[in-house]
């Protein structure tokens, strides 16, 4: 997506440890008018399929699923992520890995608002190792919803999560694919 991989040049940040701060549009201040248009193309690359349910997972999945929700005309559930002691017996869970943290912790959704019958979009601002990814694929196949696919925003292409997903037989679709980025040359798209 063009619109987007020039916001990324012009504003992204690589950090260090292979991370892309976001912060002015995606990940802190947010553009709506820029989430707009992602909703948009996420609706030409999935309007087909009976999507009735978009899952992403908190906090940074959330404003991003929301906006794609208006033009699916469908609701968005959230993935909270949880101490364990916190989830109860109604909850799908899964563990997961945060890459930009580098630690584990649990990811719930209750089981009022998943089920057998949803045909489930995914949406998440970025997929990396794909641990993110993994849990919520987890937790919808828990659940017995069907799982349409994934819209992504940024794939750092360059590390193995979007092969690892694929493999799998699901379909992942980003707007912008990283095929490499450092601090001095900034970012390459694939
Ligand atoms: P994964 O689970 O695929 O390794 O990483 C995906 C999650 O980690 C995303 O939900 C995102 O919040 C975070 N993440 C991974 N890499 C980056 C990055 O380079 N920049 C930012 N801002 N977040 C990232």
């Amino acid at each position: 997506m063009q619109l987007l991989e020039e916001r990324i040049r012009r504003d992204g940040i690589v950090r260090e440890g292979n991370v892309l701060k976001v912060d002015s549009f995606l990940n802190h201040q947010i553009d709506v008018e820029l989430l707009n248009e992602i909703g948009k193309e996420f609706l030409r690359l999935f309007g087909d399929e009976g999507v009735n349910k978009i899952l992403t997972i908190e906090a940074s999945g959330i404003g991003i699923a929301c906006v794609a929700a208006q033009y699916f005309k469908v609701p968005v559930v959230f993935a909270k992520k949880a101490a364990s002691k916190n989830i109860s017996g109604d909850t799908y869970t899964s563990c997961v890995h945060s890459f930009t943290k580098d630690k584990y912790y649990d990811i719930m959704v209750s089981k009022d608002f998943l089920g057998e019958g949803d045909r489930v979009l995914v949406i998440d601002d970025f997929l990396a190792k794909g641990a993110a990814l993994l849990g919520l694929t987890d937790i919808i196949k828990q659940s017995g919803a069907e799982l349409v696919g994934a819209g992504i925003v940024i794939e750092k292409a360059f590390q193995d999560g979007g092969k690892k997903i694929r493999d799998m037989g699901i379909r992942v679709e980003s707007l912008a694919r990283v095929a490499s980025m450092s601090p001095e040359g900034g970012v390459v798209f694939a």
